[in-house]
This record gives C-alpha cells, sequence and structure tokens, in this order.
C-alpha cells in the first residue's frame, strides 16, 4: 500500500533498525521504546489491523509468532520472559494501520498494562 508508513519500511523508502528478516516477516526496534528489547514485527503484506485477518492471510500471525520466538532468542530474553502485545483500532491504541506486534522485554513488565480499571 503506497500511503502505509510500515510498507514503506519494508520497501526501503523510509529508514528503521532491521533485527530479523525472512520472506514473510520483517522486525525493526521501534523508534519509541517503552523498554530495554522492543521490536515491531510485521506481515510483508499490508493487513490493516486484526479485524483484517481472514482464513487466507492468517498463516502471517504464526509466521510472525515464529519469528518473534527467535528474535527474543537472539536478543537473550527468552529465559527471562517477554511480552508480544497487538494494538487494534482506537481504544486498543493503534496508531499505525499496518498490523504489528509488539515484543517487548528486557525488564520485568507490570500487568496489567493500563492503570484505570472499570
Ligand atoms: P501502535 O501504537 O500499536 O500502532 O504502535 C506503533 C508503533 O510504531 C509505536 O510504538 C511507534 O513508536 C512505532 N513507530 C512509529 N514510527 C516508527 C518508525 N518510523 N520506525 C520505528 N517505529 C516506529
Ligand atoms: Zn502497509
Amino acid at each position: 500500500m503506497t500511503d502505509c508508513l510500515f510498507c514503506k519500511i519494508i520497501n526501503g523508502d523510509i529508514p528503521s533498525e532491521k533485527v530479523y528478516e525472512n520472506d514473510k516477516v520483517y522486525a525493526f526496534k521501534d523508534i519509541n521504546p517503552t523498554a530495554p528489547v522492543h521490536v515491531l514485527l510485521i506481515p510483508k503484506v499490508h493487513i490493516a489491523s486484526v479485524n483484517e485477518i481472514t482464513s487466507e492471510n492468517a498463516g502471517c500471525v504464526a509466521d510472525i509468532y515464529l519469528a518473534a520466538k527467535e528474535i527474543a532468542k537472539e536478543m537473550k530474553i527468552d529465559e527471562a520472559g517477554y511480552r508480544i502485545v497487538n494494538n487494534c483500532n482506537d481504544d486498543g491504541g493503534q496508531t499505525v494501520f499496518h498490523l504489528h506486534f509488539h515484543l517487548i522485554g528486557g525488564k520485568p513488565l507490570g500487568w496489567p498494562p493500563f492503570t484505570e480499571r472499570i
């Protein structure tokens, strides 16, 4: 998609700090990290959000989790643990509308990830 920030990162039109790539998945450092390890994993095909996942394109989610596992091992956070997060649409806090998963770790992470209770 021409007007998508993460498609432009995949194409190399916008620079990124790549940490992993295969034919289906691209992973790069988040520009505004929230933890010592904060990597974004994206499918190379444009999918706007989880709402656009179908039985035809859902394989990319498995590809992303397989890549995340390898990156966690490479970054030596696999034993200590980490979190994989997806934000969907406004209430979920999604700001870039190309499906992405945050791989976050390198320190103990609080739970729940929000401060207000219902
Ligand atoms: P989300 O709020 O879940 O949509 O996450 C979007 C993420 O993209 C945020 O954590 C941003 O810091 C990150 N981000 C935005 N622009 C860039 C960029 N050019 N390079 C790397 N990360 C980015
Ligand atoms: Zn895109």
